[in-house]
């Protein structure tokens, strides 16, 4: 390698979200020496409903359980939620909650904390003995050049250029690498739109916090949610998919702040609620197709990979899923000093085998709800059977219970039991 660059790595990643911090921390703690760039300083905001589920809490008991101790105790910054309230177009609603026995738990088991602090909680943990951290340092450029990557840094208004034998694309989004490198763009049946607002002093939620989704009959398929914070305040926002409000010129912020002002089931909470903050909007691109996410010296996780959940919109748990999978892969490449595109395929199997069967059911969901009938028809039924109840309380962390959703046979069965 010439001299020309300014730096030499093993591995790059482009982004501290939470699926570049979590590569980042499962390598550190196998002492693997990387760099690390983000754009921004953090603490920084991220647009977000702020929800963390049961993957999250999973992820960090595996990178360091004492993490959740932090967690836990923080109740200024992480509210700790116990169930999710479904509302269905016509109003009616269901309370789901996570596990069928609440009482039974020491702890919660999902959490809504805003970007600006799970973001930045999960980054300070980062060893900055073993990893080099950039902050305010963007990628500009890179292409593939002998033996691995030559990407082009701006930090502090200065270009850098680094050798990397391996770079992982997460940031997100707008992902710099996988645009110059990977297949992946933008597909209008597989991204939604959101925005997200926070307000001060909405009333009226579960006295365990549950998150809520309100499945308005404009914005299927697709919802409104209200997410409690700490402190008086709450997440509000709306996601649809994108093809849809194409197709059908909605003004999603419209159709938000009408929400707020004159549903019924809605606006008396919202009657002395103020607005604290801009509302932003934000792309979710989703796993609702299973994509190349490696190649030749790069991987992709996270958003930059596009897998989030088509039906719920969370995303957080995969991105940091496919880095703590992403951790694993340099690990073995590391190894066997191989970045080619045939031994990178592993790391693609890794995450699908850890995240199709679930993604592939939310995309069943998420086309399911946009008839508004069927909506009212399961949460009418659901609200008078206690088994339908429970049967989809294990959805959200029994992946068999998962596969009997996707088999006709249980729609067959909520028709005419
Ligand atoms: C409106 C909305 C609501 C959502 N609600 C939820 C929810 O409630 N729960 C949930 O689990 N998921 C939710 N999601 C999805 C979730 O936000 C993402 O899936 C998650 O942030 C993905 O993490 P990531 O690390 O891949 O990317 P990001 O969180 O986007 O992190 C990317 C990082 O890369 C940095 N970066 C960007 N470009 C560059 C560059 N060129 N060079 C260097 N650094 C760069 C950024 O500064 C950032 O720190 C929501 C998304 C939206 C838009």
């Amino acid at each position: 390698m010439a001299s020309e660059y300014n730096m030499e790595v093993n591995v790059l990643i482009v982004g501290a979200g939470p699926a570049g911090s979590s590569l980042s921390l499962f390598l550190c703690k196998e002492k693997i020496p990387h760099l690390l760039i983000d754009k921004a300083i953090f603490p920084r905001d991220k647009v977000c409903g702020d929800a963390l589920s049961g993957k999250v809490i999973d992820v960090l008991k595996k990178l360091n359980p004492s993490l959740l101790n932090e967690i836990y105790k923080g109740e200024d910054r992480f509210t700790g939620s116990y169930g999710v309230k479904f509302a269905a177009p016509n109003g009616k609603f269901i309370d789901i909650p996570f596990k069928k026995d609440l009482e039974a738990l020491t702890n919660p088991p999902g959490f809504i904390v805003k970007r600006f602090h799970f973001d930045d909680f999960l980054f300070r943990q980062i060893d900055e003995s073993v990893a080099t951290v950039f902050q305010g340092c963007m990628i500009r450029e890179l292409k593939p050049v002998e033996g691995g990557m030559d990407c082009l840094l701006e930090r502090e208004g200065k270009e850098v250029r680094v050798f990397a034998k391996l770079v992982v694309g997460a940031e997100g989004d707008r992902s710099v690498v996988a645009k110059k490198l990977s297949s992946i763009h933008k597909e209008d049946e597989h991204y939604c739109a959101g925005l997200r607002a926070y307000y001060k002093g909405v009333t009226g939620f579960h006295e365990k916090n549950f998150i809520e989704l309100h499945f308005l009959k404009e914005l299927l398929p697709g919802y409104l949610w209200i997410f409690p914070l700490p402190n008086g305040e709450a997440n509000v926002g709306v996601g649809m998919l994108s093809k849809e409000v194409g197709k059908r010129k909605i003004n999603l912020k419209k159709v938000m702040l009408e929400a707020i002002e004159k549903n019924p089931t809605i606006r008396d909470r919202f009657a002395n609620a103020v607005l604290v903050d801009d509302i932003r909007g934000w792309g979710l691109p989703l796993g609702s197709k299973k994509r190349r996410i490696s190649g030749n010296h790069f991987l992709l996780t996270g958003d930059a990979a596009s897998l989030i959940d088509p039906f719920t919109g969370e995303g957080i748990g995969n991105a940091m899923v496919t880095g703590m999978l992403a951790a694993r892969q340099v690990k073995r490449s590391l190894a066997e000093n191989r970045y080619d595109e045939k031994f990178l395929i592993e790391y693609d199997e890794d995450v699908y085998k850890a995240l199709w069967s679930e993604l592939k059911l939310s995309h069943t969901l998420q086309r399911l709800s946009k008839y508004p009938w069927l909506f009212n028809y399961v949460v009418n039924k659901a609200s008078r059977n206690e088994e339908l109840r429970d049967t989809i309380t294990c959805m959200f962390d029994d992946l068999n219970i998962r596969d009997r959703l996707r088999s006709p046979r249980f729609y067959f069965k909520l028709l005419v039991d």
